[in-house]
């Protein structure tokens, strides 16, 4: 352990010297207090430290002490359900509150020193293990089964192994060679942890949004960008698909804009219930949260915290999905560490490292197969909402992420302001998962997918192009079929693109729904149309009370949902049927 002093302060950023022996990234302890810090640049023996909290009150000559550890989190039993802080240290109950958060440079542990675990050993005595293997599990409270995993790297003969109640501090038991097994263990969380194979994202994650599964499905293991203005519900989104989509477990990383939104986070997030279970959310989820007293710095390693501890769960075998929010603020962090450094600025002033940097935080998402035995497959699902000033796509975070995203949700400001939610603008937003996707949601839904997806994409392209026509030539000078297909496109963005995450029964949508819902809209304009060319006036159609009806079958709940649905499609059906009667 090497030991120098501060000879300068720059905000976040502090010098230290002499600092011998010490490596890019490790962790050091700054000033009296001890300050969390990482080394980011080493010049001989003057080290510049990024320090992950507020450094007013540090003074030059206060002792800076190099802990040859890299930043790392504990993984283990009882991460479920902890909210975080940048660096990993839980966030006082207080803190909840909007209380007073960590004390500087305060050392606290991310798992619980004293919470006993009861472990069921997976293997014995004389076994041979290694990295990634299950030694065993333990059931948590929530029901949770987690499974204790050989650290990565780690390899030998099991001497013995127990079953009981246990800390995280406690040996289970130890390798031949003396290395002891615990429940938990740590990972450098700017690290990707090992896989044994990459495996292919050729399925969807279910999202419970139609606006997504139908026209921009995400696959298991896939990155999304979702750029939006303010308002637009970027924070609604991803709060959705904390609770609804058919992920096993939850990480929230929240760089709030605003000092109050992180504080509405921790609020609401333990308020939400499961639907799966009828428990909080909590219960599968880790919240990362930037703490008001932390500055830029910690935001940039949130990130990587979130992402490892996502990677911890799918090495257990399981879908996870990560939610940023925002990742502007964590480029914001790089842009502004970069320029105290005094490097030369990219574009907007970002580093010009910037798309180097996304591109390996995008890499940490992805389907695989665990190391170890018994074999897993998890994944890493990584949606990521993005802040571009003015909602302009085209600025260097946005267009950065877009060139490593699988998918792109783009919040439209105008949508917003019509109030038709989730504002995920079918225009613009794109999905390169949509063909691997079909397959399974066919099978769940019973429906033909590709053809309702393609139907329904098609039918909004052309709304759009008739409401250019018709501003320019008026409404009343388009062919009563066009007409059609407008009054259509409405009863489509009403009953099937929008949902309303608030309603019990609206906010998810299991993906038969789904399906349902746009084929109602589809044949809603197949009869209009075949009633319109038999010489039915386009008044006498009823249109607007069908659209009506069919924008409120989406409230109803799972018992009622088949037969408001199939009233629909008899009405519907009966338009062409009137057909016939009109002469
Ligand atoms: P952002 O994070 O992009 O600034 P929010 O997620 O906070 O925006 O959303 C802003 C507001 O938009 C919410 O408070 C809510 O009133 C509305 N909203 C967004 N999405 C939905 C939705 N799916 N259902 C109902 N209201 C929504
Ligand atoms: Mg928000």
């Amino acid at each position: 352990m090497t030991g120098g002093r501060v000879t300068r302060i720059t905000g976040a950023l502090v010098e230290a010297a002499p600092l011998r022996d010490v490596a890019l990234y490790e962790l050091a302890r700054v000033g009296t207090r001890g300050l969390v810090a990482e080394v980011i640049r080493l010049r001989h023996d003057v080290a510049t430290l990024q320090v992950y909290e507020e450094t007013t009150g540090l003074a030059v000559g206060e002792p800076v002490r190099a802990t040859a550890e890299a930043l790392s989190v504990e993984l283990g039993p009882g991460l479920l359900g902890s909210v975080l802080d940048g660096v990993g240290r839980p966030l006082a109950a207080l803190a909840l509150q909007g209380g007073d958060y960590i004390a500087a440079g305060a050392e606290a542990a991310t798992l619980s020193r004293q919470a006993r675990w009861r472990f069921a050993p997976g293997r014995a005595a004389g076994d041979t293990v290694a990295g990634g293997d299950v030694l065993g599990t333990v059931t948590e409270p929530g029901g949770f089964v987690h499974r204790i995993l050989v650290p990565p790297g780690v390899r030998g003969t099991v001497a013995h192994l127990a079953g009981g109640l246990f800390t995280v501090d406690d040996e289970l038991g130890r390798l031949a060679d003396g290395t002891p097994l615990r429940l938990a263990h740590r990972w450098p969380v700017r690290r990707p942890r090992p896989i044994a194979e990459r495996l292919a994202s050729d399925r969807p994650l279910v999202t419970g949004q139609r606006v997504l599964d139908l026209l921009f499905p995400v696959a298991e293991g896939g990155t999304v960008a979702v750029p939006g203005g303010f308002g637009t519900g970027k924070t609604i989104i991803e709060q959705s698909l904390a609770r609804h989509a058919e992920a096993d477990v939850v990480v929230y990383v929240g760089c709030g804009e605003r000092g109050n939104e992180m504080a509405e986070v921790l609020h609401e997030f333990p308020r939400l219930a499961d639907p799966r279970t009828g428990r909080s959310v909590m219960d599968r989820t880790v919240l990362v949260v930037n703490t008001s007293n932390m500055p830029v710095a910690a935001r940039e390693a949130s990130v990587y915290l979130g992402l490892t501890i996502a990677e911890y769960f799918r090495d257990q075998g399981l879908r996870v999905a990560v939610m940023t929010d925002s990742l502007s603020r964590w480029a914001e962090a790089l842009r502004e560490i970069g320029s105290r450094l005094q490097e030369m600025p990219g574009e907007e002033g970002y580093p010009t490292y910037l798309g180097n940097r996304m591109a390996k935080l995008f890499e940490r998402a992805g389907r695989a197969r665990a190391e170890g035995t018994p074999a897993r497959e998890g994944s890493v699902t990584l949606i990521s909402a993005i802040s571009p000033p003015g909602g302009d796509l085209s600025e260097p975070v946005t267009q950065a992420a877009l060139r490593v995203s699988g998918a792109l949700w783009a919040l439209d400001t105008d949508l917003a302001h019509q109030r038709q939610f989730p504002a995920v603008s079918w225009d613009v937003s794109w999905s390169l998962y949509a063909e691997a996707a079909a397959p399974y949601l066919a099978r769940a839904s019973g429906a033909d997918w590709p053809a309702l997806r393609t139907a329904i994409l098609a039918l909004m392209q052309r709304e759009r192009e008739l409401r250019e026509i018709a501003g320019l030539v008026g409404q009343d000078a388009l062919q009563d079929e066009d007409r059609v297909l407008l009054e259509v496109a409405r009863a489509t963005r009403d009953a099937v693109l929008g949902q309303n995450a608030y309603d019990p029964h609206d906010a998810a949508s299991p993906v038969a729904r789904t399906a349902r819902l746009a084929g109602l809209a589809l044949a809603l304009h197949r009869q209009a149309l075949a009633a319109v060319e038999a010489g039915t006036p386009l008044d006498a159609l009823g249109l607007g009370d069908l659209r009506r009806r069919l924008a409120a079958v989406r409230f109803l709940e799972p018992a009622r949902f088949d037969a408001g649905a199939a009233t629909v499609e008899a009405a519907i059906a009966a338009l062409g049927a009137g057909r016939t009667a009109t002469p």
